[in-house]
């Protein structure tokens, strides 16, 4: 139990022992915590009894809002009843059979197995490296180059953050490795020529790509990543025929997409999945955040039938698979992943984003003649708002005043609701925002 008296000094606490990511650590020494100490559907509480709307869902991913006593329920009887069994040497047990079960019934595209991991950065390493391993076992050992785009977000692990396009996973942390190729992000509006259309700017995108490939060589690439929706790089939305010009380019030299739904898979782009929505087939598919709706980490990695083929052929060959995480597929981890599909059909969460999604996008386009406001960018419960001035961190310190919690990414504003939040939580967090804004 913490007494009133040490919450005064959780801040202080805090800085003294914890170290925080994407934060200044020198600011942060003088300035402390924001300690958040509990919260409910969509609102978070701090110690000083403020609440806010949590329009950033923690770091995208509390899908079904706080408090779900469901999802605390089912880890609890799954913790008394098998707390914990590794799925090596042949082991299993019943929540992660039946979690891979529906995670394939749910797939967007024809997939044949699942991988489980703790974290979308290790599924992504997973996709690397299963991708290494694919063509390796396709007797083209040379495959061993990554593409993915600028402002790409793919986690932090040493190749996650390697397929990341962000600089401050890059610099001074010796990355990214040799063979991890970026190319530009597929933002129309930032990167498009005078007077060119959504196809032609398309085109060119993907002309440039098959330059990258051509020079590189073909037979060297092993894969290519992609978010549906880009989430950290700051919300963009690729034109529609982005992504069939990029895959009929993957398709023709053989090489492997994987799509990265950290973000945007179980209903947040208005569909399941983000690759539905975009219309795109992988080869390997990346989920974790919503999958369990954070209430306790698990990603899991979707293997498509051509890749696990050959994957079950080598290990045969090698007399195993070796690779293995403690926590891969951890029965408390499934259990709780399973409940959250369950309420998510339940709920008909996909069914209540397409619902909410006009109005949650329609109040933040309504702000676009805001003298502040530069571009509104989003799609489903997903949104940017990109700011005229560079004032990203100072309008996101005004909305916390205001009580909503949101991130700037640079000078893009994001919003990422829990999946759950309601009309009148929508209205609510608009007008905080339009405050916000109208202090900058
Ligand atoms: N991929 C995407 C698209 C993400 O947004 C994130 C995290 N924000 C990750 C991967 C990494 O996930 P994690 O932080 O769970 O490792």
């Amino acid at each position: 139990m913490i007494h009133s008296n040490d919450l005064q000094s959780l801040p202080a606490r805090d800085a003294q022992a914890v170290v925080h990511g994407l934060t200044n650590l020198s600011v942060h020494a003088q300035r402390g915590a924001s300690v958040i100490e509990s919260g409910h559907g969509v609102w978070v509480r701090d110690i000083q009894g403020r609440e806010y709307i949590e329009a950033m869902s923690g770091l995208w991913c509390i899908a079904l809002g706080y408090g779900n006593e469901r999802l605390a329920d089912v880890a609890h009887r799954q913790m008394k009843q098998l707390a914990y069994y590794p799925l090596t040497n042949h082991k299993s047990h019943p929540p992660v059979i039946a979690l891979a079960e529906k995670l394939l019934s749910i797939a967007p595209a024809p997939m044949s197995r699942i991988w489980f991991a703790s974290t979308g950065s290790e599924a992504n390493d997973c996709a690397a490296r299963l991708s290494w391993y694919y063509w390796n076992a396709m007797g083209q050992p040379q495959r061993r180059q990554f593409i993915s785009h600028r402002l790409a977000y793919h986690g932090n692990t040493i190749a996650s953050a390697s397929l990341s396009g962000v600089s401050y996973a890059h610099d001074r942390f010796n990355l990214p490795l040799p063979g991890f190729m970026h190319v530009t992000t597929p933002h129309f509006t930032r990167h498009a020529q005078p007077g060119e259309s959504e196809e032609a700017f398309s085109d060119r995108l993907v002309a440039d790509i098959e330059r990258l490939i051509l020079a590189q060589g073909p037979q060297t690439i092993a894969a290519f990543f992609v978010e549906p929706v880009m989430g950290a790089g700051g919300i963009v939305v690729p034109p529609a025929r982005y992504y069939e010009r990029l895959q009929a380019l993957l398709k023709q030299h053989d090489i492997l997409l994987v799509c990265d739904e950290v973000v945007t898979a179980f209903g947040r782009t208005g569909e399941m999945f983000g690759s539905t929505t975009m219309k795109l087939q992988p080869d390997l598919l990346v989920c974790a955040k919503a999958l369990s709706s954070a209430y306790i980490p698990i990603s899991a990695l979707m293997i498509g039938p051509k890749v696990y083929q050959a994957i079950e052929r080598q290990s045969g060959e090698l007399g195993l698979f070796g690779l293995t995480m403690t926590y891969s597929g951890h029965p408390v981890a499934s259990a709780v992943a399973l409940e959250t599909l369950k309420i998510y059909e339940e709920e008909r969460i996909v069914d209540h984003v397409r619902d909410l999604a006009p109005a949650f996008l329609g109040g933040l386009q309504a702000l676009s003649s805001h003298p502040q406001v530069k571009e509104v960018r989003g799609i489903g419960l997903l949104a940017g708002v990109e700011l005229a001035t560079g004032q990203g961190r100072e309008c996101a310190r005004f909305a916390e005043e205001e009580g909503l919690i949101v991130r700037a990414i640079g000078d893009t504003i994001a919003f990422c609701p829990p999946l759950v939040i309601s009309a009148s939580e929508v209205d609510e967090l608009h007008r905080r925002f339009a405050r916000a804004l109208d202090r900058l």
